[in-house]
């Protein structure tokens, strides 16, 4: 048996490891490259394998990092099986049409003549078609539930606490169990049950964003969010916050929730601005099997649902979003994109930021080169829809909604594992992984510990 790392080694993004057991060939997940537009494009347009002799996949989580090429390996041959939780199959539809959708806006923005740029791509990868093709051939498992997969590994899923229906992924074959952690999400995060460790693994391979980092405490984070809120209120402005629809926007509905119960914040609107986020918060909230028990004694206890009160406004239409622009009345507009890079959180931006009254609460990673980061970063002008805009707003930012477990999860995973010899370190910056790579050959030096350098291959 043997590994090559794809993708998400020695980086972030376009986790891809290939596991070949004799003739077999099994994918872990095919996931995009994302950062600057041209040089995603050269790495994704060519899957690094012949699709065609690809058995099985197995997918952890719906993350387009993740996820986003599975279309592109269906259109190339691939006929096999895609196993995942049921869970992650439901996010993953919206997902991928939205990634499709995305990438055909971008090729008829790009092969305009005002935009054209030889260098620039302008195909997609791949269509509405290839993505309902490819979603025919998914296969949920529910996890701790054992099934075979290209009849010659056993696999089985376990909570990896990320995001709704993540995995970590045991696999048994040759003689060898792999676990492999996907993204891992952290114990006390909110709304979902914590991680589960396997059994036995013999060998780990481990994420590592933040492999190097330490979180807040969580409830310290809704304590500031409400300080913001008020303060904003007080000076009668608006909050607007740029956000993912699938997991964060549900975490700040929640936080916001807990707010106005408590008493915390005044009664003031919050608009949901996003049908992506309405669709993922729809989805989220009939898995009420993935709460954990705080969720549980709050909400669902008290027959609530977590994600939707009095206060909440769904913005469904283009007509819905465009009134809020005209309003001057204090508000929470909860819009993408994440990073402001598309959506209709731009023209909330363009029509508030110049307001010393609003404030711009930033909640989730913002990437060097994006609108986002340049508000971060305190830029006193920015570019917003082709207008120079001067910024007045306040911004404020929130470090405590992260998906990712930090140094301290990471560790406990393997130390709770049984059995493991070997580790391979991926999916993180290389700092990250190599902060990691020392922290554990402390914890335990009898561990051989690799990055993986990507494309390289090692037998198990
Ligand atoms: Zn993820």
């Amino acid at each position: 048996m043997k590994i090559t790392f794809l993708g998400a080694a020695g980086g972030v993004t376009g986790s891809k490891h290939l596991i070949t057991i004799g003739e077999k060939k099994i994918l872990l997940e095919c996931g995009m490259f994302q950062g600057r537009r041209k040089e995603a494009y050269e790495k994704n347009k060519v899957l690094p394998f012949d699709a065609t002799k690809i058995d099985a996949v197995i997918l952890s989580h719906a993350h387009i990092d993740h996820s986003g090429l599975l279309p592109l390996l269906v259109k190339n041959g691939f006929h096999g099986s895609i196993h995942m939780t049921p869970g992650t199959a439901d996010v993953l539809e919206p997902l991928l049409m939205d990634s499709a959708a995305i990438q055909a806006e971008d090729a008829a923005y790009y092969s305009k003549k005002d935009h054209h740029d030889d260098t620039l791509p302008i195909k997609p990868l791949y269509n509405d078609d290839d993505v309902h093709k490819m979603l025919s051939m998914i296969r949920t498992h529910d996890r701790e539930k054992t099934f075979r997969v290209a009849d010659t590994a056993d696999v089985t899923f376990y909570n990896a606490g990320h995001i709704l229906g993540s995995a970590q992924i045991h696999l048994r074959a040759d003689g060898k169990e792999i676990f492999f952690t996907g993204d891992l999400g952290s114990r006390g995060k909110k709304i979902l049950t914590d991680p589960v460790r396997a059994p036995h693994a013999d060998i780990m391979i481990t994420e590592s964003t933040y492999g190097g980092r330490f979180h807040k405490d969580r409830n310290k984070t809704r304590d500031e969010l409400g300080k913001i809120i008020r303060d904003t209120y007080a000076r009668h402005g608006k909050v607007i916050i740029p956000s993912f629809a699938l997991e964060r926007t549900q975490e700040v509905l929640y936080d916001l929730h807990r707010l106005f119960d408590l008493g915390k914040i005044p009664q003031i609107p919050v608009f949901l601005d996003s049908p992506l986020a309405i669709a993922f918060t729809e989805i989220f909230a009939r898995h009420t099997d993935a709460f954990d028990e705080e969720t549980h004694e709050f909400f669902l206890s008290r027959k609530k649902n977590p994600f939707s009160f009095g206060a909440l406004r769904l913005s469904r239409n283009v007509g819905d979003s465009k009134r809020l622009n005209t309003s001057k009345k204090p508000a929470i507009i909860i819009a993408g994109s994440g990073m402001c890079e598309g959506g209709r959180v731009r023209h909330h931006l363009l029509h508030n930021i110049e307001d010393p009254r609003t404030t711009v609460l930033i909640v989730g990673y913002q990437a060097q080169h994006t609108l986002g980061r340049k508000i971060v970063e305190g830029q006193k002008h920015v570019m917003i829809l082709n207008q120079r805009v001067k910024v007045n707003a306040r911004i404020e930012t929130l470090g405590g909604y992260s998906a990712h477990g930090d140094q301290k999860e990471l560790v406990a995973n393997i130390v709770e594992t049984p059995g493991i010899k070997k580790i391979f370190i991926v999916h993180g910056d290389d700092e990250q992984s190599k902060i990691l790579g020392n922290v554990l050959h402390k914890v335990s030096p009898d561990w051989e510990i690799k990055i993986p350098k990507p494309e390289k291959t090692f037998l198990l």
